[in-house]
Parts: structure tokens; C-alpha cells; sequence
């Protein structure tokens, strides 16, 4: 997953991408990049790794004129966080430049690599995006959208995109829809962001989400729309909602706060704890859904962990070790509040488990008398091809382990997950029309044979 951003027809264009990523940094953590566009000088790139108030100074930005700008905040779903692989992508061919952000995974990258490869083509990264690049300088068009069509077709997976292709941006969404991605409008400019919450921090007002599908080209003639690729199922990733988005954005239509909420609320219903005193979230991702839980249970909400925000998202960290570690400096308990307490303890998802037990073992070292575990979403039981960090089944804690073994391995008195059926009733415009893969086993594309991420690093 990553954060992508674009904007057409501002004078600060670089420093709107900046501002935007800063909004978008939820997104990933690993690197951070900006492309800017003058109509005079050319395609400039400024990338770098960290965070993007660690590696993209305001001068750095300034440096880089252009009324059209493409931004990007990287996680990999591989281990190949290297500047090579941050994104944007610039490359130059025959017809000028091409800057691209994508946010997705494709699924048959290494087939269109090999494809590419075996033709002579050369790569400077190990990223599936890359294989983009070198197809829109492969086609034959002359229009900027027609390119970018010619490149998309025969391209499986997800992808959200942001192309800045000579005086044109470009936004792209794949045909199922996997990753959220909106249009705005800030005075004249016009905007692409992966949520709403960029839009925010720019003043800029939001007109609608790109389509599954769709093609949007915004150049000195205004703004133009085409669908060149074959519509399929949509297949909006749930997980957007339960954990990814923030909860002031809207993505998909509807407001994360209102989703996470109401599957806080459905949890609480199918799974009460009666016996509890109070309600504490993991902050900050579960914030929304433990507000639902206690406004349906009743039970009053507490403040019994507090979170470092100075440290990253664990479940965004590239390896194990680096997780673990982190797991320790980022949370610590509220004894004051916990001792003596029968608590509910929200988490909007278990993964790995080892941030879970980490948690429920700090919460009784700080006193707590029982821990309620509560989960607003199902057990992840399969990996993602899709974007997400969730690659080996076997890493997996509700792949190998039944209910009662996940209980008595993260250390609760009770463990409850929230159903399938009742995480995607409680989404805005649920049950269908989502991907549940993860979750249910129900891939909308073939798995990679060989788990094709492992290979090529996904260029979110
Ligand atoms: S497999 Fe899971 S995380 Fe990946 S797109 Fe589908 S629902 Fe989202």
C-alpha cells in the first residue's frame, strides 16, 4: 500500500505534492518522492527514503518549478526498500518523460517483465511498477491516455496511478477497484489523491472518486475521461476500511469514521463482554471502532494505552526484527486506569500476533484483572496480492491456529472476530462488491503461482 498524489495547474504544484504527502504518509513510511513538471525546463525528481519531513525539505522542494506535480509514500510488500525502488518512477524516451506513482500490486508482473526483459528492455528497480514505464514507451499513440491504455491492457491486479506524461496528468484506477483514489479541485488546479484527507490539508474540495476503470487526462484543454478497459466485478479492498485510511478520509465513497464505528458496534453486539468495566482501544487505527463498541455496549471508553507517535506503524515495517522492536517503544499501558479492571481491548486486526500478545501482556503487567479481546474484522487467513503487507500464510496466526489456540497464545480471557458477513454488512455500501481475500480464501484473480511479490517488489 502507498499513498499517491497529483496535481495539474498550480504554480506551487511541488509544494502542493509536498503538503499532500504529508497526508498520505499513513500510506508508507519507507521512502517518499516527489515529480515535478515545467513546461519550460522539464521533469525533475526528488526522492528519498524515510519519512517526508526527514527527506524532503521544504528548499528541496522548492528547487523543483512546474505547474504539474506527481507525489508518492512508499511501504514495499517485499524487503526492498532501497532508493532505487521509491517512487515516483521518472524516465525519459523518445517522446520525453514519463513520471509515474503507483499504489497497488500487479499480479502478473513477472510475466510482463520476462516479456519485456526477453525484448532487451533493462531495469533500474525491482519494482512491479516498472514494467508501466516501460509499456506506455512502448506504445504507438501519440495521446497521452491512449499510452496509458495501451500500457494498462493486459495488466492484472491493482493499481491506483498518477502519470505525468509531457503537458498531461494522468490518473488511472484498475477495473476492479482494489485501491481508493479521488479527484479535487483546488481554484483551477485539479487533484488526485489516494484519500480525501490530502485534499483537507490543500483546502482543496472533492468532486468525486475515479472510477473502477477509468482514465482521466487533464491537460491546457481541460479534463477528459475515458473507460478503454473491460469492466470487471468491483472488488473495493475492505481492509481500506478496517485499518489502512484514515478515518477522516472518505475513500470509496463513504467515511472511514462511519465504517470503523459501526463495525465497533457490530462487534459489540456479536460479541459483548459484559462483565467488563470499561473500553480502550490499540490506538491510533482502532480509535473509531472501540467508540462504536462503547457507545453500543454502553461501557465507558478509557485512555489505557498510550501510543509513541514517534515511531512508525509496526504492521509497515519491511522485516520481523524491525517490527518486534518497534512493538516495544510504541505503546506503553495506563496503570492508574488498568489496575484491578476487567477490560475490552479493540483492535481492528490481528496479523502476525505478536504485536497482540505484546499488547495484552503489557495491559496485565500494568494490572488489568481480565483482558476481552475484541477484533473489528475477521481472522486474515490468507495472504494479499493485492497491495498489502500480508505476504506468507504461514506468518499468519489465524491461518495456523483455531480461535481458543489464538486466545491462549495473545494471552486473553476471550478472544471475539468479527464475521465476514458481519465486517462487510457493516461497511458504507457493503456486503458486495468488496475483496474479502484475506479473509475468506476468495481470490478475484489467481493466486501468483509463486508468489510473484516475493520476486518483484510491489511499487506500493
Ligand atoms: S486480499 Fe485483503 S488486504 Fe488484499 S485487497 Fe483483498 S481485502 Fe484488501
Amino acid at each position: 500500500m502507498c499513498g499517491i498524489f497529483g496535481i495539474y495547474g498550480h504554480e506551487n504544484a511541488a509544494a502542493m505534492a509536498h503538503l499532500g504527502l504529508y497526508s498520505l504518509q499513513h500510506r508508507g513510511q519507507e521512502s517518499s518522492g516527489i515529480v515535478a513538471v515545467d513546461r519550460e525546463l522539464g521533469a525533475r525528481a526528488m526522492k528519498s527514503m524515510g519519512l517526508v519531513s526527514e527527506g524532503l525539505g521544504i528548499p528541496d522542494v522548492q528547487s523543483l518549478p512546474g505547474d504539474i506535480a506527481i507525489g508518492h509514500t512508499r511501504y514495499s510488500t517485499a524487503g526492498s526498500s532501497t532508493i532505487e525502488n521509491a517512487q515516483p518512477m521518472l524516465a525519459r524516451f523518445r517522446d520525453g518523460h514519463i513520471g509515474l506513482a503507483h499504489n497497488g500490486n500487479l499480479t502478473n508482473a513477472s510475466e510482463l517483465r520476462r516479456n519485456l526483459e526477453d525484448g532487451g528492455s533493462i531495469f533500474t528497480s525491482t519494482m512491479d511498477s516498472e514494467v508501466l514505464v516501460h509499456r506506455i514507451a512502448r506504445s504507438s499513440s501519440d495521446k497521452p491516455e491512449e499510452r496509458l491504455a495501451d500500457a494498462l491492457t493486459g495488466v492484472e491486479g491493482a493499481y491506483c496511478l498518477v502519470v505525468a506524461m509531457g503537458d498531461t496528468l494522468l490518473a488511472a484506477r484498475d477495473p476492479r477497484g482494489w485501491r481508493p483514489l479521488v479527484m479535487g479541485k483546488l481554484g483551477t488546479a485539479t487533484v488526485f489523491a489516494s484519500e480525501t484527507c490530502a485534499l483537507d490539508l490543500l483546502g482543496a474540495t472533492l468532486e468525486r472518486e475515479v472510477e473502477r476503470g477509468e482514465i482521466i487526462a487533464v491537460d491546457r484543454n481541460g479534463v477528459r475521461s475515458s473507460f478503454p478497459l473491460a469492466p470487471l466485478e468491483s472488488r473495493k479492498c475492505v481492509f481500506e476500511y478496517v485499518y489502512f485510511s484514515r478515518p477522516d478520509s472518505q475513500v470509496f465513497g463513504g467515511s472511514v469514521d462511519r465504517a470503523r464505528r459501526a463495525l465497533g458496534r457490530r462487534l459489540a453486539r456479536d460479541f459483548p463482554a459484559p462483565t467488563a468495566d470499561f473500553v480502550f482501544s490499540v490506538p491510533d487505527s482502532s480509535n473509531s471502532a472501540a467508540l462504536g463498541f462503547a457507545e453500543e455496549s454502553g461501557l465507558p471508553l478509557e485512555l489505557a494505552l498510550i501510543r509513541n507517535h514517534y515511531v512508525g506503524r509496526t504492521f509497515i515495517q519491511p522485516t520481523q526484527a524491525g517490527r518486534d522492536a518497534k512493538v516495544k517503544v510504541k505503546y506503553n499501558a495506563v496503570r492508574e486506569v488498568l489496575s484491578g479492571k476487567s477490560v475490552v481491548m479493540v483492535d481492528d486486526s490481528i496479523v502476525r500476533g505478536t504485536t497482540t500478545r505484546g499488547l495484552v501482556s503489557m495491559v496485565r503487567a500494568a494490572g488489568a484483572r481480565e483482558v476481552h479481546l475484541r477484533v473489528s474484522s475477521s481472522p486474515v487467513t490468507g495472504p494479499c496480492y493485492y497491495g498489502i503487507d500480508t505476504p506468507n500464510r504461514e506468518e499468519l496466526i489465524a491461518a495456523n491456529m483455531t480461535i481458543e489456540e489464538i486466545t491462549q497464545q495473545v494471552g486473553a480471557d476471550t478472544l471475539g472476530y468479527l464475521t465476514l458477513d458481519g465486517m462487510l454488512e457493516s461497511v458504507p455500501g457493503g456486503p458486495e462488491g468488496f475483496c474479502h481475500a484475506c479473509f475468506s480464501g476468495d481470490y478475484p484473480t489467481p493466486p501468483p503461482a509463486d508468489s510473484e511479490k516475493l520476486r518483484f517488489g510491489c511499487g506500493c
